[in-house]
């Protein structure tokens, strides 16, 4: 199917605006995300798609096909052909597998040879082909989710639509599913939006993501483009784990400012980008970003004698995760969360550098 495009949609439920005249455009086959803290309008943006809210303004168009226009259009849900799966999977109790699958098939009064035929397509595509005349009280939380898939797919949609899908399976089960689906999806190329709260889940999927906070589109990029290049801090800070840093910028010369943090003896060497023009309208107090994986952890000897935005910090707490050292150190008046796989005793010192090039600013908060 053609983009799926939606142009200033706004939606408010009584005094609470839900969404502010949103623009997104998906394109043919791609699996987009929406990804934002719970309550930012993720369900809603969905749901208007699919045609189960009617937003108050704006339109959304499926290619060509205008399926909302403010008033004057609203076409209803099971004429905008998307197949929607919910975090609750919806599955019919009463059915079988097989029976669920084939509900909507019956509803557009497919003819019986056909259906069957199709059944088995889908229910083989999902993996659950030797399971169709079980009822969902006899399958795993994993295998309902996948009958509620079956069923979205049945009718061939022109666009899935994914609420949360998975947060009901647990952590391990959720992981193959990701892949499971991701795979899935590539294979039958239909376009996809899909909604999660889970920052891992939309880097690890999505062709694209969508930032969203309050409303509000905070950035749209590929995963790496959000994770590295982060639109402003919020998107650094809702995606993945960052040190944010205040202090007080003195532009340099050289494309660099010094950025002196509280406490902290020595100013910080940092590249300026967006967001510090040379000073200019940021009067000076400026919010760092840099990743705790990107901090260097320099042995007791000494950083190399080049080494820019060497400190030494003391470490608070340390918390160890399998793959990973995590700590918590003090940097100045400041935290600083540093990762790393070599272990350090708490208490200690640690000799830690922060790359220019891991470092990036914003304006004051
Ligand atoms: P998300 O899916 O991102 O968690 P939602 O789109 O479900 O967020 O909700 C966004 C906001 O809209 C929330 O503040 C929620 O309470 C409100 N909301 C959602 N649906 C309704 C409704 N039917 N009636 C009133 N308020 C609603
Ligand atoms: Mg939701």
């Amino acid at each position: 199917m053609p983009d799926l495009t939606l142009t200033k949609v706004a939606k408010s439920f009584g005094v609470n605006v839900v969404l502010h005249d949103l623009d997104l455009r998906v394109r043919d086959g791609e699996l987009f995300t929406l990804l934002g803290p719970s309550g930012c309008g993720k369900s809603t943006t969905l749901w208007s798609i699919a045609g189960l809210h009617s937003p108050d303004r704006g339109t959304i168009t499926f290619g060509d096909r205008v399926v909302f226009d403010g008033g004057r259009i609203d076409v209803a849900p099971e004429r905008r052909n998307c197949g929607v799966v919910f975090q609750s999977y919806a599955v019919w109790p009463h059915l079988s597998v097989h029976d669920n699958v084939a509900y909507p098939l019956k509803l557009r009064k497919e003819k019986r040879s056909a259906r069957a035929a199709r059944v088995r397509e889908v229910l083989e595509l999902v993996e659950l082909d030797r399971l169709e005349h079980r009822y969902p009280h006899e399958l795993s939380g994993g295998q309902q989710q996948r009958v509620a898939l079956a069923r979205a797919l049945a009718h061939p949609p022109d666009l899935l639509l994914l609420d949360e899908p998975f947060s009901n399976l647990d952590a391990k089960l959720r992981e193959r599913a990701r892949e499971w689906l991701r795979a899935l999806q590539q294979r039958i190329g239909v376009t996809t939006v899909f909604v999660t709260h889970d920052q891992h889940e939309a880097l690890s999927m999505s062709d694209r993501i969508m930032v969203m906070d309050q409303g509000r589109v905070r950035q749209i990029g590929t995963p790496e483009e959000i994770y590295q290049e982060p639109a402003d801090v919020f998107v650094a800070d809702f995606v993945g784990t960052v040190n944010v840093l205040a202090g007080r910028a003195v532009p340099g010369a050289d494309g660099t400012a010094r950025v002196w943090l509280d406490g902290l003896g020595l100013p910080l060497v940092v590249p300026t980008g967006a967001g510090l023009d040379g000073g200019a309208g940021i009067d000076g107090y400026v919010r760092l970003t840099v990743r705790p994986e990107r901090i260097v952890v320099h042995p007791p000897s000494g950083a190399p004698a080049d080494a820019v935005n060497v400190v030494t910090v003391k470490v608070r707490s340390r918390a160890f995760l399998g793959d990973h050292y995590r700590y918590v150190a003090d940097l100045g008046e400041r935290e600083l969360v540093v990762r790393t796989l070599s272990p350090v005793d708490h208490g200690s010192e640690l000799t830690v550098e922060l790359p220019p090039d891991a470092i990036r600013i914003f304006g004051p908060a």
